[in-house]
């Protein structure tokens, strides 16, 4: 092997990094509390738990990455004594905290929903008078698919919506975006500082957990360079290496941006088989130090997790053009556990499949049978 990433988090996406690397002949290790993780048949995973772990992780690998946003800064400042770390530790911390993100994106003229800083019950009544309804309030740390979160409709929820978030520290008000659609844009930034952007994806949730993807969003043309120039922006003011992510809001004035990933991205994984280069190869390719692949579409794609229960795999690989992907994890409610890349020839095949898939899937809940591509 060349070299080995060391990457916190040992998750699926975990593994399709390493997945891309393995052609590479770079080797993955992985930093994750149970070492029964979906990494674990890619590469040695040192438990997060055990005594010396940090330092055992940090003797395992040459240069560093991960796969899972709230990895603990207290791990990396201990890590960036010694070790490189792609990203910097400065795009997790602000990732990592709302406020924080919220506050670049205005730096950075990027639109965002006006909000406001709440750590108080009457500072939660004072950013709705000024704000007013409805409004998204959040927790400044940890919150993800949706969790963390309470829609304020009405003046009278104001005790409850405090009552249940205040407990969690410092929680930021939103203004309630009325939106046509949530986009996402994944980019890569070279060490080189050279920077490659997949198209858009339409992102589809059901329950607060993303269900499918449509890849280039239809419609998407004149909001491509819009969104490219934005991640941009993130890319080189923080002086990135790898791949980032930014969730977008479509509205009637444009682009808004709700937040950003520092990793890979579940509405991602269509590029392994509908990019020329994926976003996780490019990824790795960016960490290793080595030059960028194209992000050039192949085919025009439809992402769907697989999730909290399996199909049974025949089925899908059954049905014309698609690819399976499984996580090597065990079945639970809302988990996801795996996904499918259709890549259709036209809208038409694509309604086919969709019904075929809705067959085969225990949770086909949220796909429409109405996508176009
Ligand atoms: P987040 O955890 O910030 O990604 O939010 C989860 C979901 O809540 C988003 O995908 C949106 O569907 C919705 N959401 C978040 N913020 C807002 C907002 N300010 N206005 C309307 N919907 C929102």
């Amino acid at each position: 092997m060349d070299k080995t990433i060391g990457i916190f988090g040992g998750g699926q996406l975990g593994r399709m990094m390493a997945q891309a690397a393995l052609p590479l002949n770079i080797q993955c290790t992985f930093f994750e509390a149970s070492t029964d993780c979906p990494s674990a048949t890619l590469g040695q995973v040192i438990s997060s738990k055990a005594e010396n772990g940090l330092q055992d992780f940090i003797d395992s690998a040459d240069v560093f990455s991960l796969e899972f946003e709230n990895t603990p800064l207290a791990d990396v400042d201990v890590l960036v004594k010694n070790k490189d770390l792609h990203p910097p530790r400065q795009a997790l911390a602000i990732a990592q905290h709302r406020l924080s993100e919220k506050a670049l994106f205005d730096t950075l003229d990027i639109p965002v929903a006006p909000y406001k800083a709440v750590t108080a019950l009457e500072g939660l009544q004072a950013a709705v008078a000024e704000l007013g309804l409805p409004i998204v309030l959040k927790t400044s740390r940890g919150g993800y698919d949706g969790k963390g979160q309470f829609v304020l409709r009405s003046a009278d929820q104001i005790e409850q919506a405090w009552a249940e978030l205040g407990p969690a520290g410092e929680l930021i008000a939103e203004s309630f975006v009325t939106f046509s659609r949530e986009v996402s844009i994944i980019a890569v930034r070279g060490q080189n500082g050279d920077v490659k952007t997949w198209p858009l994806a339409e992102n589809h949730h059901h329950n607060g957990i993303l269900s499918h993807s449509i890849v280039p969003a239809p419609n998407s043309a004149d909001l491509q360079p819009v969104a490219q120039d934005y991640i941009t922006r993130l890319l080189n003011h923080l002086n990135y290496v790898g791949v980032l992510t930014l969730e977008l809001f479509v509205t009637d004035k444009g682009l808004y941006a709700n937040e950003m990933a520092p990793r890979v991205h579940n509405s991602g994984h269509w590029s392994i088989e509908g990019a020329v280069c994926s976003q996780f190869e490019n990824h790795i390719r960016a960490v290793a130090g080595l030059p960028l692949g194209s992000t050039e579409v192949i085919r025009p794609s439809v992402l769907v997790n697989i999730i909290g229960q399996h199909p049974k795999s025949a089925d899908v690989l059954a049905l014309e053009g698609a690819h399976l992907h499984l996580y090597n994890k065990s079945e639970r409610e809302g988990r996801k556990i795996g996904h499918i890349t259709l890549m259709p020839t036209d809208s038409t095949q694509l309604t086919t499949l969709c019904r075929q898939l809705a067959k085969i899937l225990p949770n086909p809940l949220a796909l429409s049978e109405d996508m176009t591509i």
